[in-house]
């Protein structure tokens, strides 16, 4: 393999040096791993550790950024999302076969058995496989005061975020069987629980009348705004004025791919959009592969890491058997000589 030639492993802050553009090149990897959040991070680990040279390019945009904390993850509950991708990057550098590299790949195809992906610092990097580490983008409604309070009193994930608000009156952003089912669910956390439709309820009698069971109320009128100090909540405000008190609320956004790479590449989606993968995290193209939330429906760090070692270990298995078939020598690194 071509050594990369970057610098290894960017300082802590893992920004680019202010105005100084990285000099366009091609560099060749065995494999490229995009995206350095919690999924390619763990890749990179197991492909570290299996001396397989590997390059990890990231832009940088992890999709808990906002949150001030990550919950529901073993030993590291409550840790900020950004000090776990500091740790995991600087757990990295002693496997010198790995190179982090901060840049956005704008363009990936394939050549020969392999791909090119194309930088916006203008370099190229020439890599054996790729793994897609892409996660997601969140698709918030337009509705005042809840992008700036996201990951905070307005929050997507009761295992993530339930526990902090635990017995406190919550709104549940939702509608049709999804907001009754994600109302149902809150129920392990608070029973004060008000489901906002936003609009006429989409969902029959028969879930009214569940709800009411549980003692969820409903609300269909449409919602103004979401205010509250800070990034905290205190109460929903419905397009009339009416104040409707809420320490919290829970919505589930829809969610779309952050790159349009998989679909550049040619990789299949499931009818959710996510890449289709099997269970070794082979996308439906050759020499893809994908981990982590651009892959999965069971978006958690935990479920992510576990994948992405998993594929991690099949695709490097997969080159060491390539490689021992071959007539001619290997490495001791298990690389076509
Ligand atoms: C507000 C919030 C709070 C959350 N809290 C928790 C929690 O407490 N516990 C929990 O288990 N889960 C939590 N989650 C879910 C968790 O954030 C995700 O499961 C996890 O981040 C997925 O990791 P990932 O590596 O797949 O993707 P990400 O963390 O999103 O990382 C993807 C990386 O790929 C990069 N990338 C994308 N496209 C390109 C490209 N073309 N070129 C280069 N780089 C690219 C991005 O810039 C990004 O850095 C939370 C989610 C949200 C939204």
């Amino acid at each position: 393999m071509a050594l990369l030639t970057t610098e290894l492993h960017p300082p802590d802050d893992y920004t680019a040096p202010a105005g100084s553009p990285a000099p366009a090149r091609t560099d060749e990897a065995e494999v490229a791993i995009i995206g350095a959040g919690v999924a390619g991070l763990s890749a990179a680990l197991v492909l570290g550790r299996s001396r397989r040279g590997t390059v990890v390019i990231d832009a940088g945009e992890p999709r808990n950024a906002p949150s001030p904390g990550v919950h529901s993850f073993f030993s590291r509950d409550g840790m900020l999302p950004a000090d776990l991708l500091r740790v995991g990057r600087e757990q990295l550098q002693p496997y010198d076969s790995v190179e982090l590299r901060r840049a956005r790949v704008t363009a990936a195809e394939r050549v020969g058995d392999g791909f090119h992906l194309h930088l916006d610092d203008g370099g190229v990097v020439a890599a054996r496989r790729v793994v897609l580490a892409l996660g997601v983008v969140d698709q918030l409604p337009e509705i005042e005061g809840l992008r700036e309070r996201w990951g905070h009193g307005v929050f997507h994930c009761p295992y993530c975020h339930g526990w902090e608000m635990r017995d406190l009156p919550l709104a549940v952003l939702g509608n049709g069987a999804d907001g009754v089912r994600m109302a149902r669910l809150a129920t392990g956390w608070t029973r004060d629980l008000v489901l906002c439709t936003n609009g006429p309820a989409t969902f029959g009698d028969e879930d009214h009348a569940l709800l009411d069971r549980n003692g969820i109320s409903v609300r269909e009128e449409r919602i103004a705004r979401v205010e509250g100090e800070g990034k905290s909540v205190s109460g929903v405000v419905f397009e009339d004025g009416e104040v409707l008190p809420r320490a919290g609320v829970l919505m589930r956004p829809p969610f779309r791919q952050r790159s349009d790479l998989p679909a550049a590449l040619g990789c299949a989606l499931t009818e959710q959009g996510v890449i289709r993968i099997d269970e070794d995290g082979r996308t439906s193209v050759p020499g893809v592969f994908a981990v982590g939330d651009c892959a999965s429906m069971m978006q958690q760090v935990a479920v992510g890491v576990g994948q992405a070692t998993r594929t991690a270990i099949a695709l490097n298995n997969e080159l060491l058997l390539q490689a021992t078939a071959q007539p001619s020598p290997i490495t001791a690194a298990g690389a076509l000589a």
